[in-house]
């Protein structure tokens, strides 16, 4: 479904709708509308706007050719839209270009090209006529599944439906609108790109969000396990020792660490094995690259009685031997992968080939924030748990939200969970750190957001690593669970949107933040949570001394102790 904003006015709203997948953004003129635009400001939305696929269309009423193709001359106009009477003569001129013709009842011109130009249809009874074309008039998120239901087309074109006042667009209104529309989608990212195979699995899922995850009793059963069994709520613990030495006055860590497992990714995958209980679901199929996520998996289904199957690259079976050997003593089978470079990737393939053939019996517990919709919808409500807490403990401690959060970011689970409940706060910074390895060059780090591109992988359209050929790129971080070449979709978006920043923690930065928090505080933190501390130390000298800061300490790091001194990364001396 095409999406057309109409009536935009200002740059930094064009830039945020067209980071969010937007398809056309109508610009007024000559209209005597509120809605009107002058040149030099056409001119900042256009210059804007280029470096999205999203296509500039001038909307003219009424206009003469002539005028027409002086503004365009001025703004090289993507598409041109024509209402009224004088423009049906003038049609001829713009043969060259995408013409949106404005249908008024009478026959269309015979130079309309049904390969590139469109109609629209506003206040008249939509034809058949062979041409793609938009509906337009009075569409706003409550009628529009109704009006596509109805006639079917090819785009819808909206523009008071968006507003808050007569002319003036609200990018929340257009946020939910979009969600109607693509439901699947964050913004521009997202989707189900899977084999057709798994779109009924993917369907079932999506029916027991609803029908049982979001149910009062599921949500009162699930919200018990994380208090009894995890161990939540978790501790907000402020950190002033560490504070101190980096130079500033107050920063707090949510304590993830402190659940049961050591980790946030309990909280997602208790929350998955519960509900493929309800689902009927005997048993769970996971992947994991470290262990971690299998190791929460295979702890989930012992205590709910499930069956338990972890793929494992070949590589990280040998590499993760104390965690492939918790996931047996757990009872969960742990099946080692050869294919490709035997690392998570492959892993991946492997579940999801699985999955394809079990689906009646099965469920994918899908350790992250990513892959096809509704997977990163399912661990994103998972994790919001630790954005809730956090929230409420900080302004019980501070008496105030933090200026500032931040989380590490390998799928984006940790980081999804902690951001939630803060988005709609713009003043609050919210900040992802992604692995930077060893450095800048593509294959020794995990920086999607600095040198990943647009891509699809396992199931969903979000920032992927790549090579020069489009295949994908190796990655490396010290720590294991930022070592993967794409991000959430979620992610994605609020990058594209500028909602949060993202950034790298390198290696050795990361190291240096490991010993740093365990010497001034007796934590050990992960050494993923340590590139959220790391960033932190970075630019602390650059932030208000006392400046507000939230790190969400993502889990513990006696996990990761063997693996640094066997590499001689840390030195344990005193
Ligand atoms: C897996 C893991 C991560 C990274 O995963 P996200 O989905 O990005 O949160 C971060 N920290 C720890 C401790 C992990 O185990």
């Amino acid at each position: 479904m095409l999406v057309k904003i109409c009536g935009i006015r200002e740059p930094e709203m064009a830039r945020k709708v067209a980071a969010s997948g937007v398809d056309f953004i109508g610009l007024l003129f000559t209209s005597h509308s509120p809605r009107q635009i002058d040149i030099a400001t056409a001119k900042e939305i256009t210059a804007v706007v280029k470096d999205y696929p999203t296509k500039v269309v001038g909307v003219f009423f009424d206009e003469t050719p002539e005028k027409i193709a002086e503004i365009d001359k001025e703004l090289n106009l993507d598409v041109i839209q024509l209402h009224g009477d004088l423009p049906r003569s003038g049609v001829s001129n713009f043969t060259h270009k995408p013409i949106i013709y404005v249908a008024d009842g009478k026959p269309l011109p015979e130079c309309l090209d049904v390969a590139k130009d469109f109609i629209l249809y506003e206040k008249i009874e939509p034809e058949e006529t062979g041409f793609r074309w938009f509906l337009a008039g009075g569409l706003d998120k409550d009628n529009v599944s109704g009006l596509i239901d109805k006639y079917a087309p090819t785009g819808v074109d909206l523009s008071s439906g968006v507003e808050i006042s007569r002319g003036v667009k609200d990018f929340a209104k257009i946020r939910e609108f979009l969600a109607v529309i693509r439901p699947t989608y964050y913004g521009a990212y997202g989707g189900m790109y899977v084999p057709e195979l798994l779109i009924e699995p993917l369907k079932d899922l999506i029916d027991a969000v609803k029908t049982i995850m979001h149910s009062p009793e599921f949500q009162a059963e699930y919200l018990n396990l994380l208090k009894n069994f995890v161990g939540r709520p978790t501790a907000l613990t402020e950190v002033k020792n560490f504070a101190k030495a980096i130079g500033l006055t107050s920063v707090h860590l949510k304590r993830e660490d402190l659940t049961h497992t050591g980790a946030h990714k309990i909280n997602n995958a208790l929350g998955q094995c519960l509900l493929a209980k309800k689902m009927g679901k005997p048993r769970i199929i996971a992947e994991t690259g470290a262990g971690q996520h299998g190791v929460a998996t295979a702890t989930a289904c012992a205590m709910l009685g499930l069956e338990c199957v972890v793929y494992m690259g070949q590589v990280d079976v040998e590499r993760q031997a104390p965690n492939v050997a918790k996931m047996r003593l757990l009872g969960a089978k742990v099946v080692a992968v050869t294919d490709g470079s035997a690392t998570l990737k492959d892993a991946v393939n492997e579940a999801l080939r699985d999955w394809a053939a079990s689906y009646e019996t099965t469920h994918y517990c899908l350790g992250t924030a990513l892959g096809p919709y509704p997977f990163p919808q399912i661990c994103a409500e998972f994790q919001a748990v630790i954005g809730r807490e956090a929230k409420a403990q900080y302004n019980e401690q501070v008496g105030s939200d933090p200026d500032m959060v931040i989380a590490c970011v390998g799928g984006g689970s940790n980081a999804i969970g902690v951001f939630q409940e803060f988005i709609p706060d713009e003043k609050i910074k919210l900040v992802g750190v992604e692995a930077g390895g060893y450095g800048v060059k593509v294959g020794e780090n995990a920086a999607r957001f600095q040198s990943g591109k647009l891509g699809v992988l396992h199931g969903n359209r979000t920032y992927v690593l790549q090579t020069e050929d489009g295949q994908i790129a190796d990655t490396h971080s010290v720590s294991a669970g930022l070592d993967y070449a794409a991000v959430g979709p979620q992610h994605a978006d609020l990058y594209a949107t500028g909602r949060a920043h993202y950034d790298v923690a390198t290696d050795d930065e990361a190291l240096i933040a490991f010993q740093l928090l365990t010497r001034t505080e007796g934590i050990i933190p992960a050494l993923e949570s340590s590139h959220a501390l790391a960033y932190l130390m970075k630019v602390a000298k650059d932030l208000p001394k006392d400046c507000k800061v939230l790190v969400n300490l993502s889990g513990r790091g006696d996990k990761d102790l063997p693996g640094l001194l066997a590499r001689e990364l840390v030195h344990v001396t005193n």
